[in-house]
């Protein structure tokens, strides 16, 4: 497809977002869909069988351990890798297939590295208007640099500017052209924790601005979950799980997401029409779970207190206090350990006699 013709081609996309609630089952065109795709190297399966799709307008988070695939994923979608097997289409056109492979740079896709990947000898008005080629136009970068908030800083060079900073003209220089799809690679790990939050809030509300569809890739949970509408659960090069934050970690498909989502304890259950007996008491589950389940329960399921009427004997174990909240480990009465998650008062110390009680939801799986 030629510049212009994308360029036409997003414009319309941009109107059909507009129409289309974020998230909001699933009505906006779909611009990235990966079929089947496959990628070894040697005999190491990276990506295996992956099937993925980002919708119009929508910021999904591909969420996986070191070496799970992600990366391999994300330069299969920018065209950096050719896949073994299996399909990539870019709004509506197929990149990358048995037949057909089609250089990055006519993709419509755009990718922030990890690094940011900034020219050291440019300023930051040559950085962004390199993605436009020879003759760049101004206007066009003035209007990225005004998006993500750089106007005044067009003449310095990178190493004049803050880590925020350098991002934010990676990320201009990615929308510069105005890509399908942006891929960020672990976009905030060059940041300090006290300024990740801050940035991440920055690049989310970028991005929704700027209406452009958004593939991250992180090891980070609460990253995935705070900023992508869809999270994406990668492990050993496969998709384990797709869905909004609430759901992957509210409602995990497996043991493993799980455990990869946060802290999780297992209490061992007997289900049957619809519900499921545990030391805990009774959990409504899936009605077509019967026999063996295990009970998946985060922390701030459970609530501890003294006169918990009906609540299941405890004694505590261990507590860490985090200021903000506290994490209880208890023991029931069948040795079985739980943990509970609370305002960090009133302060529990090990050996106290408690009550708890099931207060928020919990997951039911066939028992592992
Ligand atoms: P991280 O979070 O640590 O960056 P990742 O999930 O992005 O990891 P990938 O970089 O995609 O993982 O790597 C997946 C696997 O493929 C790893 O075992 C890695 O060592 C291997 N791998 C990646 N690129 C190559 C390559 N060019 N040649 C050989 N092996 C590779």
């Amino acid at each position: 497809m030629s510049k212009v013709a994308r360029m036409d081609a997003m414009d319309s996309i941009v109107d059909q977002i507009a129409d289309c609630p974020i998230g909001g089952g699933g009505e906006a065109p779909e611009i990235v869909r990966c079929e089947g795709l496959s990628k070894s190297f040697g005999a190491l399966k990276a990506v295996d069988n992956v099937d993925l799709s980002l919708r119009a307008g929508e910021i999904a988070a591909l969420l996986g351990p070191s070496g799970c695939g992600k990366t391999t994923l994300l330069r299969l979608i920018a065209g950096f890798e050719r896949p073994d097997v299996g399909s990539v289409e870019v709004a509506g056109s197929t990149v990358a297939c048995e037949t057909n492979f089609t250089s990055p740079e006519k993709r419509g896709v755009a990718m922030v590295f990890q690094d940011y990947a900034l020219f050291p000898h440019m300023t930051v008005e040559q950085n962004v208007g390199y993605a436009l080629g020879r003759r760049p136009d101004r206007d066009r970068v003035a209007k990225v640099l005004k998006m993500v908030g750089l106007q005044g800083l067009e003449a310095r060079r990178p190493e004049e500017l803050s880590g925020g900073q350098q991002q934010r003209v990676a990320l201009a220089r990615a929308l510069a052209p105005t890509p399908s799809v942006v891929l960020l690679d672990e976009p905030f790990s060059n940041l300090d924790a006290s300024m990740r939050e801050h940035v991440r809030g920055e690049v989310r509300q970028i991005l929704r601005a700027a209406g452009v569809s958004a593939l991250l890739v992180t090891h980070d949970q609460e990253e995935a979950l705070s900023l992508a509408d869809t999270v994406a659960v990668m492990n050993n090069g496969r998709i384990e799980q797709v869905g909004s934050p609430e759901e992957v970690y509210g409602q995990p498909a497996n043991h493993w997401v799980a455990s990869f989502l946060g802290e999780i304890d297992t209490l061992p259950g007997q289900a049957s029409g619809g519900v499921a007996e545990c030391s805990l008491g009774t959990v409504r589950v899936s009605p077509e779970l019967s026999g063996d389940v295990d009970i998946l329960i985060r922390p701030e399921s459970i609530s501890v207190g003294t006169g918990h009427d009906g609540g299941s004997d405890a004694v505590v174990v261990e507590r860490v206090y985090y200021g903000h909240d506290q994490l209880v480990t208890l023991e029931l009465k069948d040795g079985i350990r739980v943990r509970s998650r609370s305002l960090g008062f009133p302060a529990w110390h090990p050996g106290d006699r408690l009550q708890v009680r099931l207060t928020g939801p919990v997951t039911a799986l066939p028992r592992s």
